[in-house]
């Protein structure tokens, strides 16, 4: 059926894509991408050549526009991005609520997202996390940021570019403190893949250690703010109020 199929690709290890992702891509009529060239390549490595669609940052509305056409046309188009979930930290957002506004239909076809990746092997017990995406670049703004953030009570997903790693754990650890777990999760499902774990406080000292350890695409968990004893007395009184009131 004619729809848009929002459709992950592999973050790194082109084994990670699924079987359905294959056979969407293989009847699709054309594909939406971030990148014409690596696109190419991908659809390459699986034996497949499609009509490709540019729909990248700066020429998402128009490119909306045409894909919403071929969709009232009867076809089928994918949607993806270079690597990982289309709209995660990536372009897509706006085709997808193109889409939607003029009443076609998406379907999701689920698969890898980094973020997802590094927190399933950081054995941080946190029970929610929150998925912050890039930091601002600019020291100040930055530091706002990660002050919002410090106060949660969930762990913080970030995604990182290797010439910034050492200065964003820095400013982590002026912030949230030495305690806090860290996990660095690098080059998840590549070559060299390494995923780190350590107390805040340890984490500028290993990165520079070995300038390996700064290579390739990061992401980084920091744990939660950890509970504190007000919390906990507000939590108590609450139940308290809670049991009176039960029958
Ligand atoms: N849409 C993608 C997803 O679903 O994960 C994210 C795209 S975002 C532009 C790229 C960032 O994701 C990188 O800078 C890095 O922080 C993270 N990333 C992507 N692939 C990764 C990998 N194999 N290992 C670690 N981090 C990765």
């Amino acid at each position: 059926v004619s729809a848009l199929y929002v459709l992950a690709t592999p973050i790194g290890n082109a084994c990670d894509i699924t079987l359905r992702a294959l056979h969407v891509l293989a009847i699709a009529d054309a594909v939406a991408c971030e990148d014409t060239r690596n696109t190419s390549q991908l659809l390459q490595r699986y034996g497949l050549s499609k009509q490709l669609v540019a729909a990248h940052e700066h020429n998402e509305r128009e490119a909306a526009d045409k894909i919403v056409e071929r969709l009232r046309a009867g076809q089928r188009v994918a949607l993806v991005s270079d690597a990982g979930t289309p709209a995660v930290s990536d372009p897509g957002a706006r085709v997808v609520d193109a889409v939607r506004a003029a009443g076609l239909q998406v379907v999701p076809l689920p698969g890898a997202s980094a973020a997802v990746t590094a927190l399933s092997a950081s054995g941080l017990t946190d029970e929610r996390f929150h998925f912050a995406g890039f930091l601002p670049s600019k020291a100040r703004q930055r530091e706002t940021a990660l002050q919002e953030l410090a106060v949660m009570r969930a762990a913080l997903v970030f995604y990182e570019a290797p010439h910034r790693i050492v200065e964003t754990v820095q400013a982590m650890l002026q912030v949230f403190g030495p305690e806090r777990r860290v996990v660095l999760a690098r080059e998840l499902t590549k070559l060299f893949e390494s995923i780190h774990r350590c107390a805040l406080g340890e984490a500028p000292a290993w990165l520079e250690e070995d300038a390996n350890r700064q290579r390739g695409e990061f992401v980084v968990l920091v744990e939660g703010a950890p509970a504190t004893d007000g919390d906990e007395a507000d939590a108590e009184r609450v139940l308290r109020i809670l049991l009176e009131e039960l029958p």
